[in-house]
């Protein structure tokens, strides 16, 4: 067998999703560096393909439903059953989509990085061996001083008999048929968005958590006003559920001719076309053989970095999902760019790092909740009860004006101001209704930048709105 060729470069990405596109972009489009992005699947990882993008523009796709429903309360002659093409939404979607992966690869075409299809693993301490993705399964091993993992992770299956016939979320953006009736098992926020989309467009939706409330790592009060919010439109939460032990698949098809049983270990049965697992994500490092060049993992398997994204290898950095720190998108291209800059940019920059502090965060679900800082149990215990100060109000928004009373029940909106010290440095930030996903990011720079309440008390409001609550609250 003739010897396997060696090729070097600077700077070697293993990861072509948001962080490894944001590091490898930051360190050649900018510093020069002779930099390789190796991908083994489609271009700008799961943000673009199984993420962010297509379940954003779903939740338009379903909020264009509720948006419809409202239309009639403001006298627009909207007739009752609204038909709809789920079909040829998602052929539309995966289009943009298609279209976003070639964008991805024109811009690292552009910035002179170099990009190889294909899955890599270590097969040295600093050399990776990566398998062409095409028919010719060749191998090529590279080299670099710097080789930053940015791998990822994925959706975990739990080990229930017959959890296969469930989907999880990369399965949920393929569905071409909605199903009538289906189970969502998990509670955080990925549970939450997809039930959500899917109940907003009549599909009767079974959400499983384990515990009263989901969002459990958000603030109390949108565990709880989320929670009913979706129970009170019609969503099935069935709480303190033990979890199941089965799923039959009764019928194979699509759409409501999947028909799944699946059995609780309490020996509750429920019937559904569908079932989503949402029961958490794991790194993506199974094949990676990590223990090659020895760099070390947590009990969960995501590589332990330290705030400079450096492993416990010397030239060997991870950050994004494959880290397990704020499993978002910017943070990722965030963490990306910084470790670019420290590593190839200008002498004053040999420090740069991000910062984990006050990022950040939306939920799409039914309405939106925003989110940054400390929640109220986490202020309280970091700074104690008699130096916390809460502000708290709850409102139905302006926009709900002609709904029927009972429907304004329905949508309330919800901010709560979390302050600190005798100059009430704003340290938490939580807010849930119509248009919060816009409203935040003005106020996550003002929290960034140590605002305290006076000085969101300062901001003339802008009237009328559902934000300026947020600068008028007693
Ligand atoms: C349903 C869903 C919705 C989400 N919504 C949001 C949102 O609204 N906002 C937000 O900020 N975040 C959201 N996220 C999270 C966000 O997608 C991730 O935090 C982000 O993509 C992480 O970026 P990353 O670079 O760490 O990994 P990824 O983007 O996952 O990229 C990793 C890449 O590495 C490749 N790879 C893996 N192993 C190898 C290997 N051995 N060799 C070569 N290539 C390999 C993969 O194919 C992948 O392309 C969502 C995630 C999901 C699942």
């Amino acid at each position: 067998m003739a010897p396997i060729e060696t090729k070097t470069y600077d700077y070697i990405v293993i990861g072509g999703g948001s962080g490894g596109s944001g590091s490898a972009r930051r360190a050649s489009g900018w510093y020069g560096a002779k930099t390789l992005i190796v991908e083994s699947g489609r271009s700008g990882g799961t943000c673009v393909n199984v993420g962010c993008v297509p379940k954003k523009m779903t939740w338009h796709f379903a909020s264009l439903n509720e948006e419809l429903h409202a239309a009639r309360h403001y006298g627009y002659d909207v007739p009752e059953n609204i038909k709809f093409d789920y079909g040829s939404f998602k052929r539309f979607r995966d289009s943009r989509i298609k279209q976003l992966n070639g964008v991805y690869e024109n811009n690292w075409g552009k910035e002179g990085i170099d990009l190889v299809h294909g899955r890599a693993r270590f097969v040295e301490p600093k050399v990776i061996e990566v398998t062409a993705a095409d028919s010719t399964e060749t191998k090529i091993r590279y080299t670099a001083k710097h080789i930053l993992i940015a791998v990822g992770g994925h959706p975990i299956v739990p080990g229930v008999q017959g959890a296969e016939h469930g989907i999880t979320s990369d399965g949920f953006f393929e569905i071409e048929e909605l199903p009538k009736k289906w189970a969502v098992v998990g509670a955080g926020y990925i549970a939450v968005e997809l039930a959500g989309v899917l109940a907003a467009v009549g599909v009767e939706t079974h959400m499983f958590i384990r515990g009263d409330t989901f969002l459990r790592k958000f603030d109390p009060m949108i565990q709880e006003t989320m929670t009913a919010r979706y129970e009170a439109v019609g969503i099935k939460v069935h709480k303190q559920h033990k979890g199941f032990k089965e799923v039959q698949l009764l019928k194979d098809g699509k759409g409501a001719d999947k028909v799944l049983k699946l059995i609780g270990v309490e020996g509750d049965e429920i019937e559904v076309n569908e079932l989503l697992w949402a029961v958490g994500r794991a790194p993506e490092v199974e094949d990676l053989h990590l223990e090659i060049p020895g760099v070390k993992q947590s009990r969960s398997g995501h590589v332990i970095v330290d705030e400079f994204q450096n492993t416990s290898v010397e030239g060997i950095y991870a950050l994004g999902d494959v880290t397990g720190q704020a499993e978002l998108t910017p943070v990722a291209i965030a963490a990306g760019r910084q470790l670019g800059n420290r590593l190839f940019g200008t002498p004053e920059l040999k420090y740069a790092r991000l910062s984990y502090e006050n990022i950040p965060t939306v939920v799409f679900s039914h309405p939106e909740v925003g989110t940054i800082g400390l929640t109220e149990p986490q202020a309280r215990q970091r700074f104690g009860d008699d130096k916390i100060k809460v502000y708290t109000t709850r409102f139905t928004a302006m926009f709900y004006d002609p709904f029927p009373t009972e429907e304004k029940k329905l949508n309330p909106t919800q901010m709560k101001i979390i302050c600190a010290g005798p100059e009430e440095k704003v340290v938490g930030l939580h807010i849930l209704g119509l248009g919060v996903g816009e409203m935040l990011q003005g106020f996550g720079v003002a929290i960034k930048m140590g605002a305290t309440k006076k000085d969101f008390d300062s901001c003339v409001a802008i009237h009328p709105t559902s934000s300026e609550e947020l600068v008028t609250m007693r």
